[in-house]
């Protein structure tokens, strides 16, 4: 049985074997305040940032999921408003948690074939503190390329920060760090682990305004966690299984150039077949925008009905769309955890039936 489901996902089967070791090792009832935990915790953070390339000055925070990483960022960085840029369903939640706590912060939507024009934006002023985009929008599979990113950040207004949500792709694909203030993505996604941690990167920059806002108010204020982090340390008792199987995974993972490669050659192939070969048709239609790590496809609702029906008989386990997505759309994940195996045997199933 394979899941294509895009989070929670398919896991690394070695996954079994690190669970009887972190049982077997004494994990699960570890002292989070000892040498043994700090010790984890700075060899997986350090492993993170050489096997993903993260800027070695950039601090690495951990927390529940993304969820938290939004409810944090409006509480700790966000005094006034922020301005969020979106085309899609996690996007805009992201933007509806901002403004139950900061009433003022702006959204623009833009179209899903679209590539949007960072140089028009109505609603992003001088008072923003954050601008807030989805680098991989996973409910309806388009994706935001560097250059987007890029031309984003170098246009920021007055002393905004960057940030963005790239729950679905990082771990996967290659970032440019650099390019932005903060970062996240929990690991039930292209980490190929079970859910309940999240990992958020914030630029020299970003821990500059953490301190100069100095938000206190909360048991995850940024604040608070980062004085902790400064000697591996969390606020509360962490999800130390969760940051056990991290550190197992990015040991025994190749560096991400070579992921990124991988996941780009197997999202080329899939495209090209189902631009030409199958009854249904890519979800996105403009390549600009098409996501690397989720491939959604579209269709009637009773012929997507049908297909995961089918598929699921055959042990592929498709991921249903999204919102006003679900009926006529199916979503691939093309995360690393899952073999090229899985997607040889995806291939042959839709040749086979839906030629
Ligand atoms: C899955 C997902 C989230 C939510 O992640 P949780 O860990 O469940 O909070 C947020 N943003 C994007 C883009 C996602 O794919």
């Amino acid at each position: 049985m394979y899941t294509f489901n895009p989070g929670p996902s398919q896991v690394y089967p070695q996954v079994r074997q690190y669970l009887q070791d972190a049982f077997d090792e004494g994990w699960l009832s570890a002292q989070h305040r000892g040498e043994r935990f700090v010790q984890l915790m700075r060899q997986t953070v350090q492993e993170l940032k050489n096997k993903l390339n993260v800027p070695q000055d950039y601090t690495v925070f951990f927390m529940s999921s993304a969820t938290e990483c939004w409810e944090v960022l409006a509480q700790s960085l966000t005094p006034t408003k922020s301005f969020h840029l979106y085309n899609g369903a996690f996007g805009e939640k992201w933007f509806e948690y901002a403004q139950a706590l900061r009433p003022e912060s702006a959204g623009l939507k833009f179209g899903v074939d679209e590539v949007p024009d960072v140089y028009n934006l109505p609603g992003l002023d001088e008072k923003t503190d954050l601008v807030c985009i989805t680098q991989n929008e996973t409910s309806n599979a388009t994706q935001l390329r560097d250059g987007v990113v890029l031309n984003m950040y170098n246009r920021l207004p007055g002393n905004a920060l960057l940030a963005v949500d790239a729950t679905s792709s990082l771990g996967g694909i290659q970032l440019k760090y650099i390019k932005a203030d903060i970062w996240y993505a929990s690991v039930q996604k292209c980490f190929g682990l079970p859910a309940g941690l999240s990992i958020m990167l914030l630029s020299p920059r970003a821990i500059e305004r953490v301190r100069k806002i100095n938000e206190r108010r909360h048991y995850n204020s940024l604040m608070a966690q980062y004085e902790k982090m400064l000697n591996y340390q969390t606020t509360h008792t962490p999800n130390v299984l969760d940051i056990y199987l991290l550190s197992r995974t990015l040991t025994d993972r190749p560096a991400i150039k070579a992921v990124h490669q991988h996941l780009q050659d197997r999202a080329n192939k899939l495209y090209d077949y189902f631009d030409q070969a199958t009854q249904l048709s890519p979800l996105i239609t403009n390549p600009e925008a098409r996501s690397t790590t989720v491939i959604g496809l579209q269709g009637p609702a009773a012929l997507i009905e049908e297909v995961k029906r089918r598929a699921l008989a055959q042990g592929l386990q498709l991921g249903s769309g999204y919102g006003p997505w679900k009926p006529t759309s199916l979503r691939i994940a093309n995360f690393p955890a899952i073999p090229d195996a899985a997607f040889e045997q995806l291939v042959q199933f839709f040749a086979r039936e839906f030629a």
